[in-house]
C-alpha cells in the first residue's frame, strides 16, 4: 500500500515538473534572433503574418511589439537562429 502511495507521489511530481517546463514557442515570453546563427536566408520573413520580421543588414530582426508568438518563424529557420 505504501509503495502505491510513493508511486502516485512520484508520478504527480513528474506531471508538475512537465507542466512547468514544457512550453511551446507561442507560450514563451519573447523571441530572440541569434545574429551569429542567422544566415539572412529570409525564410522567416514571408511566414510572419504579423509583419513583425524585417531583414536588416542580412539579419532577421523581430519587432516584439508586433510579434504574436505564433512560432512559425522558429519552424522554418534552417539555422535554428530564432528561439
Ligand atoms: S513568432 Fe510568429 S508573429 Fe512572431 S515573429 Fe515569428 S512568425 Fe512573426
Ligand atoms: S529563417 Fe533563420 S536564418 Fe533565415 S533569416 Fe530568418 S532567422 Fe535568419
Amino acid at each position: 500500500m505504501k509503495q502505491n502511495h510513493l508511486i502516485l507521489l512520484l508520478l504527480s511530481m513528474l506531471l508538475i515538473f512537465a507542466l512547468m517546463h514544457c512550453t511551446s514557442p507561442s507560450e514563451q515570453a519573447t523571441l530572440s534572433v541569434d545574429t551569429k546563427q542567422c544566415s539572412g536566408c529570409t525564410n522567416c520573413f514571408p511566414v510572419c503574418e504579423a509583419d513583425a520580421i524585417r531583414i536588416i543588414a542580412n539579419k532577421a530582426v523581430i519587432d516584439l511589439s508586433k510579434c504574436v508568438k505564433c512560432g512559425k518563424c522558429v519552424e522554418v529557420c534552417p539555422e535554428n537562429a530564432i528561439y
